[in-house]
């Protein structure tokens, strides 16, 4: 089957969708991107796609951060990707990567003066971390600060910081890293955003400690206040509160909603998954599967509906 993806303004098969070798992007990390899911609905047969809207507005940002020309509008950009979505014709749960990139080849580190590409591709995905509960360490690489690389900006070239925790990580036999702030505050893990539970407090970093504005910490703060009347306070984590907090999960579009069961060899309180945790795990499931009419608005179908 040929798997299309959407390259230079087309809709092309995925082996002809290629970039050269002196990409300005592929050598400097300027580029920004966005990960979005689709989840496949069996007793519907239809796939939803989440909080897509969402995922696109936050990449207007990157772009801005990034000086790239988005050449569509979130509009435009959101009915591609149901097309490209479907064109694919998918019957499981999907990642969608949009990028958008500085495309021009030539040598030169700069953000100003060059042509900007873009491109979605689209692939099955399952979980991204155990969800059943996960063991992590503080990594000794310091989240990348604002004043060095926005990390409210999903940028491509950021990642590599990312890559240095996450590896250290699983090559140490934990399953994710933690990542500090530049002055020892808790931020985030390579790819999620971490929440506390805390004597009965739900604790999320603030947006000013050098975290991606998650769209999933979004949810889980709306979540928790309309659902169940807990209000998330952001502030400042210290390392120390992460050990003796009661639950602790970290939380994502590719990890959902992730329990962490240790944090440097200590168990987080019980050392299984929290019940505040669980409970955000089942509803986030009905939630993103279309099967909470409350939230369905967060839901964009793929398939259209056909009538008897
Ligand atoms: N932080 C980082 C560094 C990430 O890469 C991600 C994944 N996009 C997140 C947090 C979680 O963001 P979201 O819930 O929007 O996927």
């Amino acid at each position: 089957m040929t798997i299309y993806v959407y390259f230079e303004g087309r809709f092309v098969p995925l082996s002809e969708a290629k970039v050269g070798i002196m990409t300005h992007a592929l050598h400097y990390g300027t580029g920004c991107f966005e990960g979005i899911r689709a989840y496949w609905n069996a007793d519907e047969e239809q796939l939803y796609l989440f909080r897509m809207r969402e995922h696109y507005e936050r990449m207007v940002r990157s772009t801005k951060v990034l000086k790239i020309k988005l050449p569509l509008s979130v509009e435009e950009l959101c009915d591609i990707t149901v097309e490209l979505v479907r064109r694919n014709g998918y019957r499981e749960d999907v990642y969608i990567r949009p990028l958008a990139y500085k495309s021009t080849q030539e040598v030169g580190v700069r953000l100003h003066g060059l042509d900007d590409g873009f491109a979605i591709y689209t692939t099955p995905f399952g979980p991204y971390l155990e969800p059943e509960g996960i063991r992590c360490r503080t990594s000794s690489w310091r989240r990348v600060s604002d004043a060095a690389i926005p990390a409210r900006a999903k940028i491509t070239g950021l990642y590599v910081n990312s890559a240095l925790a996450k590896s250290e990580a699983v090559e140490e036999g934990y399953d994710e890293a933690i990542m500090l702030t530049e002055n020892g505050h808790v931020s985030e893990g390579s790819a999620e955003n971490l929440f506390i539970v805390s004597n009965g407090r739900l604790i999320t970093p603030p947006l000013s400690d050098d975290i991606l504005e998650g769209i999933t910490r979004d949810t889980i703060i709306e979540l928790s206040r309309e659902e169940y009347g807990i209000v998330t306070i952001e502030r400042s984590i210290d390392r120390s509160e992460l050990y003796t907090a009661n639950e602790c999960f970290l939380c994502g579009t590719g990890a959902e909603i992730s329990p962490v069961r240790e944090i440097d060899r200590r168990p987080i309180g019980s050392g299984r998954v929290g019940s505040l945790t669980r409970k955000l795990q089942s509803l986030y499931s009905d939630i993103v599967h279309g099967r909470h009419p409350k939230y369905r608005h967060w839901c964009s179908p793929v398939y259209q509906k056909v009538t008897a």
